[in-house]
């Protein structure tokens, strides 16, 4: 994917570099390393809110300078996945702004100049060791038990001595020039200020020997120079944060705002959510069959409060609510379930054309694609799904499982074991009369075919038969459903429609008067 707008460059972006920004702009910046799932959308959701409350802008940016881990496709889905969610970009890839472009592999000259401007003012350096070299003081550290770290030993060399051998052809890193003693504190939105001993930081890597950024670099001068004013991310960059903090004074920027939201953990709460705990990619929620608003709510509660005890709330609601003083620090965990029964809310909350309109496309496609069986003709009568659909809709928590749940309402010819048709302490005899008896019933209910004529006759001949309503209606159900379990027996039979409830019943009292 290319960015559709062009770069300004070091020279202009600079223009407006030292002015602080205006309004509320957040920004997502994923590395494009991987499908992201709940946990990465949650934390772009909170940035998005953030600046959706604001009535500020929301910008997506591309991280995409560790090339060897870019997965193809992966910004695509992204940005598919902020489509389906309803999560407008004011600016970013395929949308364009004034900041641009918003790939990071796009816009190496600017880190270029950065670091060659941390570098004269004293706040980076040139570093030429090996990686063998690098290694062997790695090896020494932890033999001693001491933290991995750069022992500086380019730090002493003269600028021009680093100049003349950088000149010469000689591979190097830009390296951060931490302070040797003082502190550094962070400012987080969410916390206390966290202060960190400098003597502890490491002398980062800002620029690769491949004239590639590092996320240190790259970050801190697309947030300043796309005037982001907080930056929205997740918990584990609270510890470059001071890094971060002295990239801005070497370049002498203000920082932004950094909120730095909780981890998603997994149900158990042993570690982060993954894809081995069971997220998925957000594109597969919505081939599941969840609801994008449904994914939206459940996302914003993951670590945030609306403060109410309500906790459905719609985007307008959690954009109107959403602040950071109800974004907690502890870490949220996801629940496949509570997502589940949350979608389940919402599909019971659509007015019913509305679960019509979305149940459909799942209910029309391929039977191999989990569609309703081929031999059903497409498309589908709309008026008579509707009436199907305000039967299930109760008992639905996904879309995708409208093609099973409802295939008995489609299809011609029910399949099920015969054996079923006999309920609890019913023998063949009793069901076989049961049901003959019920034929009689219903095919002389009248010209009428409705649940509410069809109920009373039928509690009436269990009475006479002296059955439980449950031992009879189970081989009704059977005989008009295939199934054990459906929704209320007589609506049922009254959207399948007199001829066929009694074409099945026939059936069924056949299948049991003839055992094959
Ligand atoms: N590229 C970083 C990541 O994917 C971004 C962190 C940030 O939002 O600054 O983790």
């Amino acid at each position: 994917m290319t960015d559709s707008t062009h770069a300004p460059g070091a020279a202009s972006a600079a223009a407006h570099a030292d002015t602080p920004p205006v309004g509320v702009r957040t920004r997502f910046a994923p590395s494009p390393t991987g499908f992201q799932h709940i946990g990465g959308y949650r934390t772009a959701l909170f940035s998005w809110l953030l600046a959706r409350h604001a009535g500020g802008e929301f910008l997506l940016r591309i991280e995409d300078t560790d090339i060897a881990r870019t997965v193809p496709g992966s910004v695509e889905a992204l940005i598919a996945g902020f489509s389906w969610l309803g999560m407008d970009i004011n600016e970013g890839p395929g949308v364009g702004g004034p900041y641009g472009p918003y790939f990071q592999t796009q816009r190496r000259a600017i880190y270029l100049d950065y670091a060659e401007r941390l570098i004269a003012n004293g706040h980076a350096y040139r570093c030429f060791c090996s990686r063998e070299r690098l290694q062997a003081v790695r090896d020494a550290q932890r033999q001693r038990a001491e933290p991995p770290r750069y022992d500086r030993h380019c730090r002493g060399l003269s600028a021009v001595a680093a100049r003349a051998r950088a000149a010469a052809g000689e591979g190097y890193v830009v390296r951060l020039a931490v302070p040797l003693d003082g502190q550094t504190t962070v400012r987080d939105a969410l916390r206390e200020a966290i202060t960190f001993e400098n003597a502890n930081l490491d002398d980062a890597v800002l620029l690769k020997s491949d004239g590639y950024p590092t996320y240190h670099l790259a970050a801190i001068v697309d947030d300043h120079l796309m005037r982001i004013s907080h930056v929205v991310r997740a918990e584990e960059w609270i510890s470059s944060a001071p890094l971060h903090v002295m990239i801005y004074q070497g370049l002498g920027w203000e920082a932004p705002r950094f909120v730095h939201v909780p981890d998603v953990l997994s149900k158990d709460g042993k570690g982060k959510l993954s894809k081995r705990h069971g997220a998925l990619p957000m594109l597969e929620y919505r081939d599941l069959g969840y609801l994008p608003e449904a994914v939206l709510n459940y996302m914003a509660l993951l670590g945030w409060s609306s403060g109410e005890s309500a906790d459905i709330l719609s985007l307008d609601q959690l954009i109107e609510h959403f602040t950071l003083e109800r974004v907690g620090t502890s870490p949220a965990r996801y629940d496949e379930e509570r997502l589940l029964a949350m979608n389940g809310r919402y599909i019971r909350q659509l007015p019913l054309e509305g679960l019509v309109d979305r149940a459909l496309p799942f209910m029309e496609r391929p039977q191999s694609a989990g569609g309703l069986p081929d031999g059903v003709a497409r498309p589908l009568d709309r008026a008579y799904v509707a009436r199907v659909l305000r039967l299930e809709q109760e008992r639905m928590k996904l879309l995708a499982e409208a093609p099973t749940m409802t295939a008995f309402f489609f299809t011609d010819r029910l399949v099920y074991e015969s054996a079923l048709l006999m309920a609890k302490q019913m023998d063949r005899e009793r069901t076989l009369d049961g049901l003959r008896r019920s034929e009689g019933v219903l095919a002389a209910a009248g010209e009428t075919w409705e649940a509410a004529r069809l109920e009373p006759p039928m509690r009436a001949l269990v009475t006479e038969l002296g059955m439980k309503p449950v031992q009879l209606f189970t081989s009704l159900r059977v005989a008009v459903t295939g199934r054990t379990i459906s929704p209320p027996l007589f609506e049922t039979m009254e959207v399948l429609g007199r001829e066929v409830s009694l074409a099945r019943l026939r059936d069924a009292i056949a299948r049991l008067a003839s055992p094959a």
